[in-house]
């Protein structure tokens, strides 16, 4: 029997569903909890329903590295869009979260 934990929650979807691209390639499957598809991007979101990032427990650890690799890498730079399916990619991911293409 699995035990899943919060691992990441996160005050806008993108965020949250990049997280979670992140860990499917790298084979962590996770739920995705509080997700609300009728609000858009770019709306205040209500910070009771911030999307919640539910992995199994025995995931945690390995998940928690790719986290805080990918939120410690340098913000700095910009945005990229995808080389194959333009998808705009915050600075601080290497990878697209929609399709898993790197940056170029
Ligand atoms: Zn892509």
């Amino acid at each position: 029997m699995s035990h899943l934990v919060k691992v990441y929650t996160a005050d806008n979807v993108l965020e949250v569903g990049l997280m979670r691209s992140l860990l499917e390639l790298n084979g962590i499957a996770s739920e995705l909890r509080n997700h609300h598809t009728s609000s858009l991007l770019g709306e205040v979101p209500y910070t009771s329903t911030w999307p919640e990032l539910w992995i199994d427990q025995k995931s945690l650890s390995r998940a928690q590295d790719l986290i805080s690799e990918a939120q410690n890498r340098d913000v700095s730079g910009e945005d990229w869009s995808c080389p194959s399916c333009q998808a705009q990619i915050p600075s601080n991911f290497d990878l697209c979260w929609k399709c898993g293409s790197t940056a170029s």
